[in-house]
């Protein structure tokens, strides 16, 4: 890893990039997740790299729907490995929802690589090597386990990409992303959307769990049913001009 002062004005952001272009090393993370890391970095930098209240809503909506949910599951992919390997794991402790390695540009050596990065981190079990079941998808991401993403009725997929979060859709299920691209398919499509940094997303969403697991089922449905995503999506987006505006100097 590059040497980065701690004071520099930059620390957080330029860590995260390090932790990407190690897991690229490390075989765990694919190149092309190093573009989408930029892209999202793009998008941080529009929503003042921070938890907006709007994502915060949407944060605690998503934690309701991985505890009120049956068979629910969090998918990994290559980036998500890289950045939050531990945060990972402890949101699947404090929901009770396994994790499952999902990947685009799939090979069996990365996935059983990123399943021993999680393990590592202190991963009990990890899906993602039966590969028993197909989505309706032509690329990779189709393969998925039966016992996990395939009969899941909660999924959270951070970073996704737009064809699958519309084939999780498309089968009834409900989908959580985190993505900090308002307008990408995928935050278009999915259930709920999260515009935050994965960073951010999972330890705020591990704290709320926790808080969260003494509500009755009641109220966790109230907060699911009250939910609009347009209205995430659009506040976002607002956020985002107005942070543009003060930049400007208006
Ligand atoms: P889509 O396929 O949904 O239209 P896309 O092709 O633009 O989107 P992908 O590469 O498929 O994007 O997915 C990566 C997404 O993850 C991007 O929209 C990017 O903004 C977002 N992203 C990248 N890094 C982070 C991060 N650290 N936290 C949250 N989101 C991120
Ligand atoms: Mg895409």
């Amino acid at each position: 890893m590059s040497e980065i002062p701690k004071d520099h004005p930059r620390y957080a952001s330029l860590m995260t990039r390090e932790k990407i272009v190690e897991g690229v090393e490390l075989g765990i993370t694919s190149q092309q997740g190093l573009v989408a890391q930029g892209r999202g970095e793009c998008f941080d930098y529009l929503i003042g790299e921070q938890t907006t209240a709007s994502a915060f809503m949407a944060e605690k909506v998503a934690v309701a729907m991985l505890l009120l949910a049956e068979h629910p599951v969090l998918s990994v992919n290559g980036n998500a490995a890289a950045l939050v390997p531990d945060s990972l794991v402890r949101l699947s402790e404090a929901t009770g929802a396994p994790l499952e390695v999902n990947l685009f540009h799939r090979t069996e050596e990365r996935v059983n690589r990123i399943i021993e990065h999680l393990k590592t981190n202190g991963a009990l079990e990890v899906l993602g090597s039966n590969a028993d079941a197909r989505l309706d998808l032509q690329h990779s991401r189709a393969i998925v386990d039966s016992d996990g993403i395939y009969n899941a009725d909660v999924v959270l997929v951070p970073l996704e990409d737009g064809d699958r979060c519309q084939a999780l859709v498309d089968m009834g299920k409900m989908v959580i992303t985190i993505d900090l691209n308002p307008l990408s398919r995928t935050s278009r499509t999915a259930t709920v959307t999260i515009v935050d940094n994965v960073i951010r997303t999972l330890e705020n969403m591990i704290a709320l769990s926790h808080e969260m697991k003494g509500l009755e089922e009641a109220e966790l449905r109230k907060l699911v049913e009250g939910y609009d995503n347009s209205h995430t999506l659009s506040d976002a987006v607002r956020q985002m001009i107005r942070k543009l505006e003060e930049l400007s100097g208006l």
